[in-house]
């Protein structure tokens, strides 16, 4: 009914008795449908559909809006129009909302954001309708923003639903300020709440002029665009067909309708106008100077500023690297190449690992500069014929065309990473990163540049999801992990408060008696539809979405309470360690309140070990540092995880009063098949035990493994060969079940 009514608003406004308009299908050759490209079938589904109802924006100025008269008017109106007229079809426009769904409309004509409508329903069109660039603008008063560049550190404001937020959140410095309506930003820049705005450039300008705000100044183009689509219902393909081919045929008309809304460009006709007059002065004052070096240097200075806007739209301002756009246009480019001359193509993406952390602890200009390095890093390791192009914050591709070796892609990788490894340079400070690569092969994986992307993306998921550090070719499993990966953030929300963790215990045997009086809690999740899942799948999304937090204090107190009992009824010094992520530490109040929540319970800090990586160390903030050096004086001992997989450099640890390392399980794996792996453990352990740290050799399958580890004297062993990890009661069964005296 709703619709009906906007329907009869919009086309007789005087009419009392709306709903009796009568709708008549206007008359189409099928010669004309076919020069579109319609076919017969296609004629016949549009016979069968004279009325089609279309969401239409109120207060979209200039794309869609309501007008004063009672009339819808605006771009897409506009084109609706032609589209009627080339299709003979009607549009029967209401109110768009939200919530529309293909039960209301069958159509909607504007959308920034077709994702969310795909709910609702709709599909959009394969190509927008509409492409319009972002423009930033200021206050006329504000002199400090001549460029994007200069945003840096600044208050910009962005409207919402846009695109804008996204890709402003790939650089940290800015603050975003969101507004729901281009007014809102106005009067955001009048009252000085935003320094800049950066805005759909047709859309601010016309709200802006109507408006008469004679305080906005436009500063330019930035390189980002917002895209415009029609949505129809996905159950009509045929109209989605038709539409497309419709799209490609009002092509020129489509410019006759931007340039009628485009008030900046009747504008532009008279400064042309103005410009050119100007110019025939100028060329007169010329020949009456005859002053060919001033016409020369303008020249040149015109070509120069000409040649900076087009650099600054097009790369990176921080690395000097091609930005997305053109790297977008670079895949395509290269694609076309890899058809021709029948070679594949590799697409590397990089992702620095915990850069968030880093920016965080030292600040963002130092962040900036790692960024700079790294890029620069990047780009020499990989050939003069690759482009390497920065995507966002810390995000990366490098597009390897002709590949001629496919182990080409492997090779850079391996390169990148062991650049990235080693240290940088920034303030008089080393810092250490690593990196995780993922990599896709055209064809093999996709023919599309965009699944190309999105797959190299989900590739580096998972070499970040297997410890980082690392690269991962894409295989098509992955694109399921990353379904799964969304539901699982999702569901994490509400899963402590569901009770739906638990900690399992893997027993730690002391190699020298086979005692066991240690044991590492290790999570996992008993989630409601998808069984017991383990933390290898969720601890990067809980790190990611800041719960890493609460679920380590959950742990932390079931370890509590477990140890509280092991230590009663199994033996007196048991020892529980528990794994704290490197995120944690950023939370100083929070670990601390472990210290108070030991004393409260009269449990001294001897029962509890926390295993911490050694990247931690590496550049320790003060915040760091105190953390560990209270820890130690309650007497909790440290461990690091993982040792072997990182920088490994034992001098530094005892700095930091470390009582134990853990040998990876990698490392452990290979010490009887890999001659050097076997000499490196033993040389750690030696190294260890002279600096007296204990150590753990984790993932103890074999009795041969276990028989070597004793003849190097490590201390612990842990591992499927002694116990896997099981629940409190049946780690109790276990303990109870060992025929070797335990309390001695
Ligand atoms: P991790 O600290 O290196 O823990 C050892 C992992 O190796 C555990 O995997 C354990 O089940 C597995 N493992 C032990 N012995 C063997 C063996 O003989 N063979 C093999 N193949 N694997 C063995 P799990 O339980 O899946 O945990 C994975 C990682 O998740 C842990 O690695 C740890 O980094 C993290 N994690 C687990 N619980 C927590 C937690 O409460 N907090 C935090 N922050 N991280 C946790
Ligand atoms: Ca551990
Ligand atoms: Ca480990």
């Amino acid at each position: 009914m709703q619709s009906l009514a906007a329907y009869a608003l919009e086309d007789s406004p005087n009419s009392s008795n709306a709903s009796l308009k009568k709708i008549t299908q206007k008359k189409v050759s099928s010669e004309q449908l076919a020069e579109i490209g319609i076919t017969e079938k296609e004629r016949n589904w549009l016979l069968a559909h004279p009325v089609i109802k279309v969401g239409v924006h109120t207060a979209y100025m200039p794309i869609e809006f309501f007008s004063e008269a009672n009339r819808f008017r605006g771009i897409t109106v506009d084109y609706m129009q032609k589209l009627e007229s080339i299709l003979g079809v009607n549009f029967q426009k209401a109110d768009y909302e939200t919530n529309s769904t293909t039960d209301i409309v069958d159509m909607i004509s504007a959308s920034t954001n077709p994702k969310l409508l795909t709910k609702n329903g709709f599909v959009s069109l394969n190509e927008p309708l509409l492409t319009l660039p972002y423009a930033i603008y200021t206050h006329n008063k504000t002199n400090n923003i001549k460029s994007w560049e200069d945003l840096n550190g600044k208050r910009v404001a962005v409207f919402r639903k846009g695109s804008m937020p996204e890709i402003l959140a790939k650089f940290p410095n800015i603050k975003i300020v969101l507004v729901d309506i281009a007014e809102d930003a106005f009067i955001a820049l009048q009252e000085g709440t935003a320094d800049a705005y950066v805005g759909n450039e047709l859309v601010v300008d016309y709200v802006s002029h109507i408006q008469g705000l004679n305080y906005i100044k436009k500063i330019g183009n930035t390189s980002n665009t917002a895209n415009i689509y029609m949505l129809v219902r996905g159950d009509w393909p045929e109209l989605k067909s038709i539409l497309q081919k419709s799209f490609i045929y009002l092509e020129p008309e489509k410019k006759e309708i931007l340039n009628k809304w485009n008030l900046q460009n009747n504008q532009k006709t008279k400064q042309l106008l103005q410009i050119a007059l100007g110019a025939l002065l100028l060329v007169i004052a010329f020949i009456l100077f005859k002053s060919y070096r001033l016409k020369q240097a303008i020249k040149a200075q015109n070509k120069l500023s000409q040649e900076r806007i087009w650099h600054q739209a097009n790369f990176d301002f921080l690395t000097n690297l091609p930005n997305r756009m053109i790297f977008q246009n670079r895949l395509q480019e290269e694609i076309k190449k890899a058809n021709r001359n029948k070679l594949p193509l590799g697409l590397l993406y990089l992702d620095l690992d915990n850069f968030k952390q880093i920016n965080d602890q030292l600040g963002h200009a130092a962040g900036d500069e790692l960024i700079k390095q790294v890029a620069h890093r990047v780009s020499t390791c990989v050939r003069s014929i690759d482009t390497t192009a920065r995507i966002g914050g810390d995000e990366f591709t490098v597009i390897m065309g002709e590949l001629t070796d496919i182990n080409a892609m492997e090779n850079a990788s391996h390169k990148i990473l062991n650049r990235i490894e080693e240290p940088f340079h920034i303030n008089n400070q080393k810092i250490y990163i690593t990196a995780s690569i993922g990599i896709t092969v055209y064809p093999n994986d996709s023919q599309k540049p965009e699944d190309l992307l999105m797959f190299s993306d989900q590739a580096m998921y998972e070499a970040k999801r297997l410890g980082k550090n690392r690269y991962q070719f894409f295989t098509s499993s992955m694109q399921e992990s990353s379904i799964n990966r969304h539901t699982i953030t999702n569901d994490l929300r509400t899963a402590i408060a569901n009770d739906e963790f638990v900690v399992f215990y893997q027993p730690i045997i002391d190699l020298n008696n086979d005692s066991i009086t240690k044991a590492e809690a290790l999570i996992r999740w008993r989630h409601p539809t998808k069984g017991l899942i383990g933390p290898l799948e969720f601890i990067s999304i809980a790190e990611d979405t800041g719960m890493i937090g609460q679920l380590s204090d959950w742990v932390f107190e079931q370890t509590l309470r477990d140890v509280t009992r092991l230590r009663r009824t199994y033996h007196p010094d048991f020892q529980i360690r528990i794994n704290v992520s490197p995120r944690q530490f950023m939370n100083e109040t929070n670990l601390l309140s472990w210290l108070s929540r030991i004393k409260e319970r009269g449990i001294p800090g001897e029962a509890i070990t926390v295993e911490i990586t050694e990247g931690l160390l590496l550049q320790p903030t003060d915040s760091v540092k105190h953390i560990l050096s209270q820890f130690i004086t309650a007497n909790i001992e440290i461990s690091i995880d993982d040792f072997g997989t990182g920088y490994s450099a034992l001098g530094y640890l005892k700095k930091f009063n470390v009582d134990y390392v853990k040998l990876d399980r990698s490392f452990v794996q290979h010490v009887e098949s890999d001659k050097d792996n076997m000499v490196l453990c033993e040389a750690i352990i030696d190294m260890a035990h002279k600096l007296r740290i204990k150590v753990v050799a984790e993932g103890i399958e074999t009795q041969a493994q276990e028989l070597l580890l004793k003849q190097f004297k490590c201390d612990y062993g842990q591992g499927y060969l002694f116990a896997k990890p099981t629940t409190i009661i049946e780690f109790e069964e276990f303990l109870s079940s060992l025929s070797l005296p335990l309390i001695h």
